[in-house]
């Protein structure tokens, strides 16, 4: 079969990969200059840093078939991302663990006393939290909330922590001991030569033919048997229904002599910051050693038509508007919507990973008969 696979990030080029060894003809798209997507890595022209263009990536998983499937394609070194923060004047240790509580509050608790102590600061009244703010006062009380994720989150996401989805916050875990790793899956590592070389390797098939710098037209779907779409959702049908909620983020870039902030990343807790986090990209790279260092200092805003999507906002009214255009996704045949933009999902990269494996392996052996959605983003 002819397959037309638009994005060439993750979704497509692994798709793609799946399709082409079941001897499918895959034909994959992007409109943007490179492979890769959002992953997409670039080594620094001036100062030889391997960038995390479309901001920081780090690669953690629990499924080993997909730690086994990135592991086929590149070689991972071993990589924990260990977060700073900067709030109200001070530096401290994320995700919440022993030593945050203890520096901040300036006490010497053993884990099952700093238990007891967040306990008691917890708002134990909020049975079920339904919203960001009552997670996190349900679960680390005032104090740290108003330090740590108050501010960051009304500058990340543009809106009150009262308005977004508890499960935002669930992302993060707080812990009883020292350990500072930001993530708690078994596999975690960064790919030695960047995600894009890696994506490169998963696209080296005979089968597969990429065409950068070209966006989707819908005359390319007639050569096509199926399209797997890995764009916007909304983009597919040209914004008929309205246009779905983003966040993107403006990356400012700037070089300096030596180490900026010894760690890769470092959050601003403060409202009054305007950035919410500077990325120091060769901290990503522990194993390189480069004289010079490249920054970015991250603003987030609401994405306009032209920005890059960067952050899906799933708030109630986004929400009505995707079951419209997941009710038309459903009348549209030949065609699965698959992604980060394509189902409308805030996905890591192994989500993204074991969706595209798993749709290619239900084309495989249902032909055309596949959903519209490689999962369903209500
Ligand atoms: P994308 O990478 O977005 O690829 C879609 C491609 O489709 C793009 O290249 C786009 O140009 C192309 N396209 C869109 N429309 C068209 C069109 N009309 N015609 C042609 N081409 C089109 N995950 C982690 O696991 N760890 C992390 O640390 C992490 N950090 C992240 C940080 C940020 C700031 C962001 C935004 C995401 C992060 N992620 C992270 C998530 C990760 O980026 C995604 O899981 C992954 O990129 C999804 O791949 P995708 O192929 O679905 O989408
Ligand atoms: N967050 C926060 N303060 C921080 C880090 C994160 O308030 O210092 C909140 C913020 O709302 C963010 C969410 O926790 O969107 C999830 O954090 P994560 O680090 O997973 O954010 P992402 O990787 O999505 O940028």
């Amino acid at each position: 079969m002819k397959v037309l696979l638009v994005g060439a990030g993750l979704s497509g080029a692994v798709i793609g990969r799946e399709l082409a060894e079941a001897g499918h003809d895959c034909r994959i798209i992007d409109s943007r200059p490179h492979i890769a997507g959002n992953c997409y890595t670039d080594r620094d022209s001036d100062t030889g840093v391997m960038m995390h263009v479309y901001g920081p990536h780090i690669f953690h998983t629990d499924d080993e078939g997909v730690w086994d499937y990135v592991n086929r394609f590149a070689e991972f070194v071993p990589f924990q991302n260990r977060v700073k923060t900067t709030a109200q004047g001070r530096v401290y240790s994320l995700p919440i663990n022993l030593l945050t509580i203890n520096q901040f509050f300036g006490t010497t608790l053993r884990p099952e006393e700093a238990r007891a102590f967040i306990e008691s600061k917890a708002d134990t009244s909020i049975a079920d939290p339904q919203t960001f703010e009552e997670q996190a006062l349900r679960f680390v009380g005032p104090e740290l909330y108003q330090a740590f994720f108050k501010g960051y989150t009304e500058k990340q996401w543009g809106c009150s922590p009262t308005e977004l989805p508890a499960s935002i916050l669930k992302r993060l875990p707080v812990r009883f001991n020292y350990d500072d790793n930001y993530f708690f899956h078994r596999f975690q590592g960064m790919p030695r030569d960047g995600y894009t070389a890696m994506v490169a390797a998963i696209l080296d098939h005979p089968r597969i033919t990429v065409d950068l710098n070209t966006d989707y037209h819908p005359d390319m779907a007639a050569d096509a048997d199926h399209v797997f779409w890995s764009g916007p959702l909304d983009g597919y049908f040209d914004y008929r229904l309205g246009r779905l909620g983003y966040r993107t983020l403006d990356f400012e870039r700037f070089t300096e002599h030596g180490d900026y902030q010894g760690c890769a990343v470092m959050n601003y807790g403060d409202r009054e910051v305007p950035h919410t986090r500077i990325t120091e990209h060769k901290h990503f790279s522990p194993w390189e050693s480069h004289e010079d260092t490249v920054c970015y200092r991250e603003y987030s805003r609401e994405a306009e038509p032209g920005d890059t999507p960067y952050y899906p906002i799933r708030l109630v009214k986004e929400k009505a508007l995707l079951e419209q255009y997941v009710e038309l996704a459903h009348t549209t045949p030949g065609v699965t919507f698959v992604g980060r933009l394509g189902t409308y999902r805030y996905l890591d990269m192994d989500v993204t990973i074991r969706e595209a494996l798993d749709t290619a392996a239900a084309f495989r052996t249902g032909g055309n008969t596949v959903g519209a959605f490689a999962t369903s983003p209500l």
